[in-house]
């Protein structure tokens, strides 16, 4: 098996031969830095800021409203660190949700830290945030509040229009992690009504190395980056001319057919997920089963462990991601799982497929006779499974 089938397109995604292409020119003849009064560096002042407007318009703000920043890690950062700061006099209270991205919820342990509170809203076992758990959260001195868009794990898509009104009501700001829905969900950031939203190019086949926040015209946020004047004083450093090129170009490309790429995910992911309830036994689907992203399908194989699943799959020519932090080095389950309540040991066994518009119905029919396969042999070498055979309980039973 010579073909890779990737199926792990909210780690990242391919970089489009057109993005690549748009961004070239400013590696070679067009090198110069935006800062430089000449007019060759002029002209690269000139390129984002038409890129900015592009963007913007994506977006449905002001091209004033966007800044470029290194990542949407980055932007979570300063989103969350400098607002919460600048804000500080009139209190120290932040809301954010139990299922955000690393990005968003260490930032706020960081800011614990400091001095601020942090209070996390729990979610229904479906991932859902309710309104009534974000109003009876919210005091007179919450200045700030997160949750993200659409999960990077579970897929599951949060009301954040109604949860932003009811953060205003109050006198709170509202930001969003929008890193997984920007060109895969339309995302207009003025009709969510969001005060900050942060994204990256990398998750919607732009380069990597590059991101954005929406910063609303009026909001108070402290420069994250001291320097010089880029980015109208906020975020200091000169500016990644070909990577913002390559963003936008990847916001134009996918912002244009937004809404067939959707259909074409969503219905291999419908796919994929009606054969594996269908095909194999003792497996759930985490997240809620239709208000989620469109490529996003999260399953939890009991009596299976999640690593061996994943480097199994591998082998076959499958790229995946399990539901336990792995790759930083513990094998604590995710936080999201645990979030939606799944016991630790059904959290182990979790299998994150992310689809994207390489994808093919080839493609998910030979990963479900994959997972079929793998997942009886590592059942046979299970112990727990032994013993449910033999008539114990299903774990998922005894919690
Ligand atoms: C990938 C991701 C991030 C981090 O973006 P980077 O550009 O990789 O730093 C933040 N939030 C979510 C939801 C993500 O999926």
């Amino acid at each position: 098996m010579d073909k890779l089938i990737y199926l792990d397109n909210a780690a990242t995604t391919s970089v489009l031969p057109a993005v690549v292409d748009e961004m070239i020119p400013y590696f070679t003849d067009g090198f110069g830095n935006p800062s430089s009064l000449y007019e060759f560096g002029q002209r690269a002042r000139a390129a984002i800021t038409d890129a900015r407007v592009r963007i913007a318009a994506h977006l449905g703000v002001d091209a004033p409203e966007v800044y470029f920043t290194g990542s949407g890690t980055e932007s979570d950062n300063w989103a969350l660190k400098e607002t919460a700061f600048a804000y500080q006099d009139k209190g120290r209270h932040i809301i954010t949700s139990s299922i955000e991205h690393h990005a968003v919820s260490h930032t706020c342990a960081w800011l614990e830290k400091r001095g601020f509170e942090v209070t996390y809203l729990p979610v229904d076992a479906e991932g859902i945030v309710s309104v009534h758990s974000l109003v009876d959260a919210l005091r007179d001195d919450t200045t700030l509040v997160s949750v993200i868009l659409a999960n990077n794990e579970i897929g599951t898509i949060q009301p954040i229009k109604e949860l932003a009104e009811a953060a205003h009501a109050r006198g709170a700001l509202f930001h969003t992690d929008a890193v997984q829905a920007v060109a895969h969900l339309p995302v207009n950031a003025a009709e969510l009504g969001v005060d900050m939203l942060s994204a990256s190019a990398h998750k919607f086949h732009g380069p990597k190395g590059v991101g954005l926040l929406y910063i609303k015209k009026g909001v108070k946020t402290r420069s994250f980056m001291d320097g010089g004047a880029q980015e109208r004083k906020r975020r200091a450093g000169t500016e990644n001319v070909p990577g913002i090129m390559g963003m936008a170009k990847a916001l134009d490309l996918g912002m244009a057919d937004l809404a067939s790429r959707a259909a074409h995910d969503q219905e291999l992911r419908d796919r994929l997920i009606d054969r594996v309830l269908a095909e194999v036994e003792h497996v759930r689907l985490n997240g809620h089963r239709t208000q989620r992203l469109p490529g996003n399908a999260n399953f939890s194989f009991e009596f299976v462990e999640g690593e061996s699943l994943l480097l199994t799959l591998e082998q076959k020519g499958i790229l995946a991601s399990s539901g336990s932090a792995c790759a930083s080095g513990s094998l604590d389950p995710s936080h999201v799982l645990l979030a939606i309540g799944l016991p630790h040991e059904i959290a182990h066994g979790s299998l994150r497929l992310s689809l994207g518009e390489e994808t093919t119905a080839a493609d998910i029919d030979y990963t479900v006779e994959a997972i079929k396969e793998v997942v009886v042999r590592l059942r046979a070498m299970s112990p727990l499974y032994e013993d449910f055979v033999k008539g114990r309980k299903p774990i998922s039973a005894v919690k």
